[in-house]
């Protein structure tokens, strides 16, 4: 199944992969997991993508086209993908329509999690990531049972750099006004699935599922 997972910062989306990609066992592309290893690696990716990821802004689009184009055409996304982070701009989703027309593909659901803009200060300010394994917390939310600590791994948890206040500001502000419009896009296309991201973690991930599982 090839799943887009869509939703503004801190809507829950990568907390969601992390089980639906269990489930379906599907690899789970992050754009935004991609930039902050690339960042962290400081490869010339990282470092150009790093001008724009600190600032809150979203990265250009031919260099995330590029990345995204890269990982599809692995062997791993034959059995299907979810794309959580990605398309974020119209640009980005009529080249993903071309990438996945090329590889004789398409997108089967569009997931949306809804959640309004005062609640998702708090999880992204709130917000904590293992640095070994990646599973996302939130320090009233979802806390690990040891402060600072992964259930998972035992890793030691962060907080993302661009997980402040002012930061947060920019990058809703980004989803506002670039990414919002790709809602029309696959609702016109019949993609589309809303699901209520305000709810309970299990009940979001049951809403999500039965929404892969059914009819549109
Ligand atoms: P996104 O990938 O959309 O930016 P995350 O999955 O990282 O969002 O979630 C943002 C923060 O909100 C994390 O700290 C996470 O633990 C928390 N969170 C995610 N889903 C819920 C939920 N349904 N209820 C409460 N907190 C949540
Ligand atoms: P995320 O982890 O999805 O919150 O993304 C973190 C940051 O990476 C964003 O604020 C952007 O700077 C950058 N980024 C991630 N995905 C994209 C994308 N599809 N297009 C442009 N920039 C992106």
């Amino acid at each position: 199944m090839n799943i887009l997972f869509m939703g503004p910062p801190g809507a829950g989306k990568g907390t969601q992969a992390e089980r639906i990609v269990e489930e379906f066992g599907i690899p789970h592309i992050s754009t935004g997991d991609a930039f902050r290893l690339a960042m962290k690696q400081e490869t010339p990716l990282g470092l150009k993508a790093k001008e724009y990821v600190d600032q809150g802004l979203l990265v250009p689009d031919e260099i995330t086209n590029g990345i995204v184009k890269e990982r599809l055409a692995l062997d791993d996304c034959n059995k299907g993908f979810l794309l959580d982070g990605f398309p974020r701009t119209l640009q980005q989703a009529e080249a993903l329509d071309v990438m996945l027309s090329e590889l004789n593909r398409g997108i089967d659901r569009v997931v949306n999690l809804k959640v309004d803009r005062g609640l998702l200060l708090a999880r992204l300010t709130g917000r904590r990531i293992c640095k070994a394994c990646g599973s996302t917390y939130h320090v009233m939310f979802n806390a690990p049972k040891q402060e600072g600590v992964c259930d998972k791994c035992g890793g030691e948890l962060y907080q993302r750099s661009d997980d402040t206040e002012e930061k947060v500001g920019t990058r809703l502000d980004e989803y506002i006004s670039k990414t919002a419009p790709l809602l029309d896009y696959y609702s016109g296309k019949g993609l589309l699935c809303e699901v209520d991201g305000e709810k309970e973690i299990d009940t979001v991930t049951s809403e999500i599922v039965s929404c892969l599982k059914g009819s549109l």
